[in-house]
């Protein structure tokens, strides 16, 4: 791979990009010898502008980024990392340093809503009290929106239908916080499936 790190004081602006769900995590410089170190490990590692020195992301904190994939730009002064994060990316303890963009598809979106109603304990929030339940309750409502969704599948009304199957994902994503998984975990399995 010829990356041209002739334009800027030898550096490269790396972007660190979510293998699995896409996201933009970081944005980190790389010097020849931080590629190298990069691709030799497996593990992200930059140059750090302000430490002076390679910086192994995740050194201290374990949250080190696995790189799946590498992709140059256009005229190979940019690189596009796609890797797996082992934690959170941001030293904020966000899962990524862009976390103001709302990334991500519309079912990424709506986990991060149901984070959102979580994390500040929400009374009035229908997301907070029923997770409050704890798991098999909403294990328990899982099975009813797949019951109810099986129903109108059988009948050839469409709003209903679709009613059913957004419940359905909806408590399906609440199911899966309860249980401390995601849905990128879930993507991964299939992806993994489609291999
Ligand atoms: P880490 O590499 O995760 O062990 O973190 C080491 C140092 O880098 C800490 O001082 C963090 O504040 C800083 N740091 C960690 N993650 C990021 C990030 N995504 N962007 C900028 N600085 C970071
Ligand atoms: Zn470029
Ligand atoms: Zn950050
Ligand atoms: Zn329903």
């Amino acid at each position: 791979m010829t990356i041209n790190f002739s334009k800027g004081d030898g550096l490269v602006p790396a972007i660190v990009q979510d293998y699995y769900t896409q996201k933009v995590l970081m944005l980190g410089y790389m010097s020849e010898e931080a590629f190298t170190r990069t691709t030799e490990t497996g593990l992200v590692t930059f140059y750090s502008r302000s430490k002076g020195r390679l910086w192994t992301k995740g050194e201290t904190s374990g949250n080190t980024l696995q790189v799946k994939d590498v992709k140059l730009d256009c005229d190979r002064d940019t690189l596009l990392i796609q890797a797996v994060p082992n934690g959170p990316v941001c030293h904020t303890g966000s899962d990524t340093c862009f976390d103001e963009m709302n990334q991500g598809r519309f079912l990424y979106q709506l986990e991060s809503v149901i984070q959102d109603r979580i994390d500040n304990d929400r009374a009035d929030s229908y997301t907070n009290r029923l997770y409050k339940k704890g798991i098999n309750k909403v294990a328990q409502k899982v099975g009813e929106e797949a019951v109810e969704l099986v129903i109108e599948a059988k009948d050839d009304n469409d709003e209903l239908f679709l009613n059913e199957a957004a419940d359905l994902l909806y408590h399906t994503l609440l199911l899966l916080k309860a249980k401390n998984k995601s849905l990128g975990d879930v993507e991964k399995v299939l992806r993994e499936r489609a291999g």
